[in-house]
């Protein structure tokens, strides 16, 4: 259905876009203090991860959560975590219409998080997404960077650039959901200052972009760009639609990841069962059956073990889906090596975020 002429709101959304000048100047590096900010959480994320290893769970980084800040109940989440042996939760507020319209473009939900349970959600900044970084990219991402820059978050992220509706806005039908079926170019201004900014920073941040053949030129063409932007390309291998996208294979993510030393990708997909309803496909390309991956993507995962994180994707839609998707997370896991399972647990999530090899 995107295939049409643009909605009003994408129009909109273009033109605001495009009004929008990339006349940012180049970015400092941390001082002193906002360094001491990351060392304090990190140390106290270092002992949780390991108190769980030391019980013989195998803990995670989930590097993708989203929620409605006045909805989610921090506290069951928190015990939930404990009882599911889940690290650490990269957890963003999605800003509503009501905070947007309000002026809102941080909302400093982090904060919160980390004051109430100092040892186990990693800052995020708000997610990407309409109406505010549809409508007010350059007040939004100006907030969203000045939040990085005084060391109140340690990624960015999930930006939608090109976002279908979901499987549950389908299910919800149309009126405001449909705002989700978004396409902001992401080689438009908007894009060119996050990128640019990952790029001089080193900030990771998510991006949602939906895989299509037409959308990969873009892409790359960003990459090569900003050599040193560390995105990450969330949801590996979730085709909604096969006949758009026949160049992306394991073999083109391949040559990605050959080209693109800095480019990573979370593993939140659905199961081997799950159903896109729009297309009416299983969406998660990554399976061969229930309980076996098609061996071209396996090898992928085994042979780049450090490209590829685990994500469980929660939203504030499906908060209580949590055991579900901790079990299909655990699940695909279970299904590499030891070494890789680690890899993608929480190595390579610690590594991207805090430069160095976890220790333990
Ligand atoms: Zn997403």
């Amino acid at each position: 259905m995107h295939a049409a002429a643009p909605q009003p709101h994408q129009r909109r959304t273009l033109l605001k876009c495009l009004a929008v000048a990339p006349a940012w100047g180049a970015w400092p590096a941390w001082s002193q203090p906002q360094a001491a900010l990351q060392n304090e959480r990190k140390a106290r994320y270092a002992q949780r991860l390991k108190a769980l290893l030391q019980k013989g769970v195998l803990p995670y980084i989930d590097i993708e959560s989203s929620c409605n800040a006045s909805r989610v109940d921090i506290a069951n989440l928190a015990a939930q975590m404990d009882v599911l042996g889940i690290g650490l939760m990269a957890l963003s507020s999605d800003l509503g219409h009501g905070a947007c319209t309000r002026g809102v473009r941080f909302d400093d939900f982090s904060a919160q998080t980390m004051t109430q349970f100092p040892d186990r959600f990693i800052p995020v900044g708000n997610g990407g997404q309409g109406p505010c970084f549809l409508d007010t990219p350059d007040e939004f991402l100006a907030a969203q960077t000045q939040a990085y820059q005084s060391g109140k978050i340690d990624l960015l992220g999930e930006y939608e650039f090109r976002h279908y509706p979901s499987p549950r806005q389908v299910e919800r039908g149309q009126g405001e959901e449909i705002e989700r079926d978004v396409h902001v170019p992401i080689d438009g201004p908007a894009g060119h200052q996050l990128f640019r900014f990952s790029h001089e920073t080193g900030v990771p941040f998510q991006i949602h972009y939906e895989i299509e053949d037409a959308l990969l030129a873009p892409l790359e063409k960003m990459l090569e760009t900003y050599p040193r932007a560390k995105p990450i390309w969330c949801h590996l291998a979730q085709v909604r639609y096969i006949e758009r996208a026949p160049r992306y294979t394991p073999a083109y993510v391949e040559g990605l990841i050959q080209r693109f030393p800095n480019l990573y990708w979370d593993t939140a997909f659905g199961n081997a069962r799950s159903v896109y309803p729009l297309s009416g496909q299983r969406h998660s390309r990554i399976w061969a059956a229930q309980n076996s991956l098609h061996s071209a993507w396996r090898d992928l995962l085994v042979a780049y073990p450090q490209r590829f994180l685990a994500a469980l994707d929660l939203g504030g839609d499906r908060m209580d889906k949590i055991a579900k998707d901790d079990a299909d997370l655990r699940r695909f896991l279970a299904l590499l090596p030891a070494t890789v399972q680690q890899q993608l647990a929480y190595r390579n999530a610690w590594r991207l975020l805090y430069g160095e090899e976890a220790s333990f």
